[in-house]
Formats: C-alpha cells, sequence, structure tokens
C-alpha cells in the first residue's frame, strides 16, 4: 500500500501534470469506487471544471477543483492515478477516466479496487470521517519530539502498532515503521511505555522525520507495482534495511535479520541491533 512518501510522490507529480487542466467527459465504470457520489452526480460535477491545487494529508490525495469542490482520493492497495496521452492504450483496470483538454487524460487504476474516490465540498473534506481522525503530519513543524513525547508516556500499545495507528501520526504504513524502528534500535513489540527516556523519544522522531523524508527523495518504494502519475517508479526499495528483508544479514552488525508479526503485520528487525529493553531495569 502506498504510505506517506509514496502518496506525496504521487501529488509532486499531479502537480505538475493536471494542475489548470479542465475536465472534457469523466467515465466511470466501477461504481464501488465512488462510496458517496452515483456516476452520474460524479461525472456531472466535474465536467467543465479544472484541478485548481493538489495537496495531502496522511495517505489522502486531495485535489482540488475551481468550484470549490474537492477529490478525495486513497489509494488503498493498489491504486494508481495514471496521467497518460488520450491516444495511448487504455488498461483494462483503469475504471476512472478523466478526460482533459489539452490531449491528456488521468486515469484511476486499480487492480483490486479497494481505493476511494470521493468528490465534495471543500471545506467539508476534513470532517470526513477517515481524515478527521488522523493524527498529525509527522514532516510538518508541530510534530516535534516533545509532542510525540506526550504520546507515548503511560501508553501500553506496542511501537510497531503505535506507528501504524494513523490516530496516532498520519500517513506511516508497514514499510516505513520497519525502517523507522531498525533506525532507532527500537524492536517492534517494544511497549511505548518503555520508551519515553528523552534520548530514545529522540532517536525515534528522528528517524521517522529521516526516513520519511529519504522515502521521498527516492521517489518512493516500488515493491509491487507503485508508480507515480507519470509512470516513473520510485527508487527507496533499493535503500530498505529491514523491510522484507527477513533472514538476509543486517546491514549494520551482519546478524540474521528476523521476521515476526507484530501489530498484526509481518515485520523485520535484527535482533542484535534492536533488542528488547530488559523491564527489570525500566524506570
Ligand atoms: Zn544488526
Amino acid at each position: 500500500m502506498p504510505e506517506l512518501p509514496e502518496v506525496e510522490t504521487v501529488c509532486r507529480s499531479l502537480l505538475q501534470t493536471v494542475l489548470d487542466q479542465y475536465i472534457r467527459t469523466v467515465t466511470v465504470t466501477r461504481s464501488r469506487l465512488l462510496p458517496n457520489n452515483t456516476i452520474e452526480e460524479f461525472s456531472e460535477a466535474l465536467c467543465g471544471h479544472c484541478f485548481s491545487a493538489v495537496h495531502r494529508r496522511g495517505k489522502y490525495i486531495l485535489l482540488d477543483l475551481d468550484h470549490d469542490m474537492t477529490l478525495v482520493v486513497h489509494l488503498r492497495m493498489t491504486g494508481k492515478l495514471l496521467y497518460q496521452l488520450s491516444d495511448s492504450p487504455l488498461d483494462k483496470h483503469s475504471h476512472i477516466v478523466f478526460e482533459l483538454d489539452g490531449g491528456h487524460r488521468l486515469c484511476y487504476n486499480d487492480v483490486r479496487q479497494f481505493g476511494t474516490l470521493q468528490l465534495l465540498p471543500t471545506a467539508l473534506w476534513t470532517q470526513l470521517p477517515g481524515i478527521a481522525a488522523l493524527g498529525p503530519e509527522p514532516l510538518e513543524d508541530d510534530f516535534t519530539a516533545e509532542w510525540l513525547m506526550q504520546q507515548m508516556v503511560g501508553k501500553k500499545q506496542k511501537v510497531k502498532a503505535f506507528l501504524l495507528d494513523q490516530h496516532n501520526i498520519a500517513g506511516i504504513g508497514n514499510i516505513y515503521a520497519d525502517e523507522i524502528l531498525f533506525q532507532a534500535h527500537i524492536h517492534p513489540e517494544e511497549p511505548v511505555c518503555n520508551l519515553t527516556d528523552t534520548e530514545t523519544v529522540q532517536d525515534l522522531w528522528f528517524a521517522i522525520r529521516d526516513r520519511l523524508e529519504q522515502g521521498i527523495r527516492y521517489g518512493g518504494s516500488s515493491i509491487k507495482d507503485y508508480v507515480d502519475s507519470l509512470g516513473q517508479a520510485g527508487s527507496f526499495q533499493k535503500q530498505h534495511r529491514a523491510y522484507g528483508r527477513g533472514g538476509q544479514p543486517c546491514t549494520e552488525c551482519g546478524c540474521t535479520m528476523l521476521k515476526m508479526i507484530s501489530g498484526g503485520r509481518s515485520s523485520c528487525y535484527c535482533p542484535n541491533c534492536q533488542p528488547r529493553r530488559d523491564s527489570s531495569v525500566l524506570p
């Protein structure tokens, strides 16, 4: 599933492509992708309008239109927004097609069809249930180590699950959670309340920002089929030190990386670099 760096990369590629482009026609062949609108009202509300801004909140892509409406897209597992020439072959998984006035089209392509596109007044998108409950953006200035410490004190949730919980921090998924914990030398199953010394919180805060920023810098991680709206794959998967590396040697100590289920997800970690804390000596 695309996480914050992949969604941010898609947004940046959309800024280069669809901004200020008018929508001529909209074709929808899977109504399940539109949980809040009928195909007719979705198409009618968009035709003749242009994309005026592109932004992101957590893993949501927000496409503002020139009539105070916003298209809220969540790619879920396999969703893609692809900007293509209108006369190029249409993939069978491109279930929503926006024909634009400049000879291009924007396709919503989704093999597994778990993604959603919701059209609503711009003033209301922050109230969508999935968005209203999101924690802070980890790359914004208000996400500080002090704030993180306050969220962690007294919390028994395991740290991997804590990072994956979108109510705590927006945008982190399984790939970046593994990478963050490896960098911060924290075991995925460690209860958050065992990690609240200043140095550990600072290390975790830094690792969150650093891994996500590096993910964006490399255009995201293309594990299966993730590409941006220009069809470009990311390359951060080549920098992965933990995710998907169970059974392989640790890049820091050479020890064999282990794999376990943590936070309901497959997790890879180094037993030597990411040891469990001894709870008997914790304050
Ligand atoms: Zn190691």
